[in-house]
């Protein structure tokens, strides 16, 4: 017999993994380009040359032993240094290759994390909608998830709800912008909100409550908008970050946590963190990507053609009647549902248009397109988008 907790989490496998496994299935009945697969956050936007390249470069260069050998477990100092150094340029901190951790990716770098800080019983806060695998995470040290509503009207987080969810239990808040799956950047005004709230309740139950960021989509901000550095406005904040979506390298599975020098516990945070990446079982990053992203630091994903997509398909769906959530990064868009929001994936689905459910995120009521596919995928798909708003009498 296996694990009661993996039996649970077998049942309820995630809903866009199997809707990632519906879109295979009707491919092979309509061929791929007649469905409209917006299920999975997997970026079609091919990496930047320089990735490939520098991968030969480093194949080339380096000798077997310093490209395949065992590291710290923090990762390279080198590249853990060229990381902090990129920081310090975009965000004015002073960080070194002290305050960085390399990760497998934003769920190894968060999982480092939360077992770095958790006891049995710890609370931990996230804002609905959220990526669901945050329960996953946060289960596995046996900490619970308490979920407070981002405020519906636009899905920034709410500080007086943040505020009245704080116990003496909370360890940690995870705050993820712009998010997945709305689509939304946190102000700075929201920012800073929920800084003061964070600080006057750690005095008041006289301990630490981190702001763990989940930055994946950092880069991936519209209009010119700002994404605001938490650290500038919080002191315990630690930043898990991924290439996955900004070099396109979900595969690869790369990403930091950064630690700064001033947060409470830094040296015990910093040494647990760089124990656990061991005894969570992947050791270290791997090996050749780290030196790949640290050669490609200031590398950009092709971010416009994300955003011909989002202005493509927001101003359709908003044209055909849907309620649309302004998309400002990461590439999600988020709307109501005229209809129960599984009802609505079901009504979607006859148009061979594959889209996410908002009960996936604890959000009923709502359904998120991932809109970073090809541009033909978009352009097809208006057609039965129109369809589907008729049959659901928009
Ligand atoms: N956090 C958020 C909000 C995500 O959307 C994802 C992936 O989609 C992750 C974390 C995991 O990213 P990674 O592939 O870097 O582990």
């Amino acid at each position: 017999m296996i694990s009661k907790k993996m039996i649970k989490l077998t049942q309820s496998n995630s809903v866009i993994r199997a809707m990632f496994e519906e879109g295979n299935r009707l491919a092979a009945l309509h061929g791929r380009e007649n469905v409209f697969d917006f299920s999975l956050g997997n970026p079609s936007i091919p990496s930047p040359a320089a990735v490939n390249e520098a991968i030969l470069d480093i194949v080339k260069s380096e000798d077997s032993m310093s490209l395949h050998g065992y590291m710290s477990n923090a990762g390279y100092p080198a590249v853990r240094a060229d990381v902090a150094k990129a920081l310090n340029s975009k965000h004015g901190t002073a960080l070194t290759e002290n305050n960085i951790i390399m990760s497998s990716g934003a769920a190894g770098g968060m999982n480092v994390i939360l077992k770095t800080l958790l006891n049995p019983g710890d609370e931990v806060i996230v804002v609905s909608p959220f990526f669901v695998e945050y329960g996953n995470y946060v289960s596995n040290f046996d900490g619970n998830l308490v979920i407070i509503p981002a405020c519906r009207f636009d899905f920034q987080p709410d500080s007086d709800t943040l505020s009245k969810a704080i116990t003496k239990k909370t360890k940690a808040v995870i705050l993820n912008s712009p998010n997945n799956p709305t689509g939304v950047i946190y102000s700075e005004k929201t920012i800073k909100e929920v800084a003061a709230v964070l600080e006057e309740r750690s005095r008041k139950y006289k301990k630490p409550i981190y702001i763990i960021s989940d930055e994946p989509y950092r880069e991936l901000a519209y209009d010119d908008a700002k994404v605001p550095w938490i650290m500038d406005f919080y002191k315990n904040t630690i930043v898990c970050y991924s290439w996955s979506k900004s070099l396109s390298l979900p595969g690869q599975r790369i990403g930091y946590i950064a630690i700064p020098s001033e947060i409470d516990d830094y040296e015990l945070i910093f040494d647990a963190a760089s124990i656990a990446t061991r005894i969570l079982g992947y050791v270290n990053a791997p090996a050749l990507i780290q030196r790949v992203v640290a050669k490609c630091i200031n590398e950009q994903t092709n971010v416009a053609a994300y955003d011909f997509n989002r202005v493509l398909l927001y101003g359709a769906l908003e044209e055909f009647g849907f309620d649309v959530v302004y998309p400002q990064g990461a590439f999600y868009l988020w709307f109501k549902t005229p209809l129960d929001d599984k009802d609505f994936a079901a009504a979607a689905k006859k148009h061979n248009i594959l889209l996410v459910p908002g009960s996936a995120f604890t959000c009923p009521g709502y359904a998120r397109i991932a809109y970073c596919v090809s541009k033909e995928t978009i352009e097809r798909s208006l057609p039965a988008f129109e369809k589907l708003a008729k049959d659901v009498n928009l």
